[in-house]
């Protein structure tokens, strides 16, 4: 018998994983180019050649006992080190290799950062929208995630809300910067207000608040937006990364957990950041793909096939009369839904086109469609778009 914990997410199983497997089958009946599956965040930019080569130099040139053995459980302090110097030189920051654990991708990074600083019944504020993952993480240890409404007129975070939500108990908060479903960057302005928040609460509760920031999507920015490094800005702020988006690296699971030396009590919680990611099962992050991304440091995905797709699904759809936020970063576009959601979402399978409705959020009334898919999908799912904009009375 599986446990009561279990349970509900059998019922309630991932909808763009869902959606994802929809449009498997979809493909094999229509044919691929039939299909413009807009569901899933799997990039569509092959990872930078030197990324390859990185992997074959490790394998021609490092000892086979040193590139697939274990490791120091926070990783290779050599690719630790790199890293540490490559944000330093990018963000003028001064971390050093102590303070980044490698982790398997930016899911098992939050799940560390969680576990490191949750105890049971601990509440973890996040904005909606929200990637859904964050609720299965938080209560992985026992806490409690609660959801800030949205500003729905600039997707900005909802300060008026997020202050009248903080209470003694809240432990940490989860940003998301790029964001993942909207697209829009959190402003220096919105990080500093925050930040003032966070401090004022801190002292008038007696204890932490760590601000954790999930950032796989850092690089993905288009029109020169500028994403603040938070750790500028409160001390308490762990930063979650990942190469699956700015490399192209789903699949090989690597990323890091950053612990600034001025969060307080700093090296104990780096300390029992490197026994979660033990304990957690994943003991290190993968070796060989540690190795590589460390010999990567300077590399990135390919911005402008992402800025055609977002500008040509944009213009598109905002030309047909729907109601678009403007992504200025990471590789979604959401967008309101004219009429009820869950119908928009059946009206455009009609069309083949397969857009995430905004209550896998915890925002309905709206759809993700993730244009990380070939130009040539976003060209030919444009005329199904329009198809749909006038079943809805949109002026096309
Ligand atoms: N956080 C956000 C906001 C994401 O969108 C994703 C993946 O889509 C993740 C975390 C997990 O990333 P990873 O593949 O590195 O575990």
């Amino acid at each position: 018998m599986i446990s009561k914990k279990m349970r509900p997410f059998l019922e309630n199983n991932s909808a763009i994983r869902m959606m994802f497997e929809e449009g498997k089958k979809m493909a094999e009946l229509y044919g691929a180019d039939k299909v413009y599956d807009f569901s899933l965040g799997n990039p569509n930019v092959p990872a930078p050649q030197r990324v390859g080569e990185a992997i074959k130099e490790i394998l021609d040139e490092e000892d086979p006992l040193f590139v697939h053995g274990y490791m120091s459980n926070a990783g290779y302090p050599q690719v630790r080190e790199a890293i540490a110097e490559n944000l330093n030189q990018r963000f003028g920051t001064s971390f050093a290799g102590r303070n980044l654990i490698m982790t398997v991708g930016a899911g098992s990074g939050l799940n560390v950062a969680l576990k490191t600083v949750l105890d049971p019944g601990d509440e973890v504020l996040t904005f909606a929208p929200y990637f859904l993952e964050y609720r299965a993480y938080v209560t992985n240890y026992d806490g409690v995630l609660v959801t800030v409404e949205p500003d729905t007129e600039t997707f900005q975070v909802n300060l008026e809300a997020f202050r009248a939500k903080i209470n003694e108990k809240t432990k940490a908060v989860i940003i998301n910067n790029p964001n993942n479903p909207t697209g829009v960057v959190y402003s220096e302005e919105t990080i500093q207000a925050l930040a003032a928040i966070l401090n004022e609460k801190q002292a008038a509760y007696g204890h932490e608040i760590y601000l954790i920031s999930d950032e796989p999507y850092r690089e993905l920015v288009f029109d020169g937006a500028a994403v603040p490094f938070v750790t500028k800005y409160y001390d308490n702020t762990m930063v979650v990364y990942s190469y699956s988006k700015s490399l192209s690296l789903p699949g090989e699971r690597i990323g890091y957990l950053l612990i600034p030396d001025e969060l307080s009590e700093s090296a104990m919680t780096i300390d029992a950041a490197t026994i979660a990611n033990r304990i957690s099962g994943c003991v290190n992050a993968p070796s060989l793909i540690q190795l590589a991304v460390g010999r990567c440091v300077d590399c990135q995905a390919d911005l402008d096939f992402y800025d055609r797709n977002r500008k040509t699904l944009y213009e598109g759809l905002t030309g047909m009369g729907f109601d678009c936020v403007r992504p200025q970063g990471a590789f979604y576009l959401w967008m309101k839904v004219p009429g009820a959601e869950a119908e928009f979402v059946q009206a455009a399978k009609q069309y083949h086109i397969l857009a995430v409705p905004g209550s896998s959020f915890a925002c309905p009334g709206y759809v993700r469609l993730a244009y990380c898919v070939s130009y040539e999908t976003i060209v030919n799912a444009l005329p199904e778009f329009r198809k749909l904009a006038a079943d809805y009375g949109l002026s096309v």
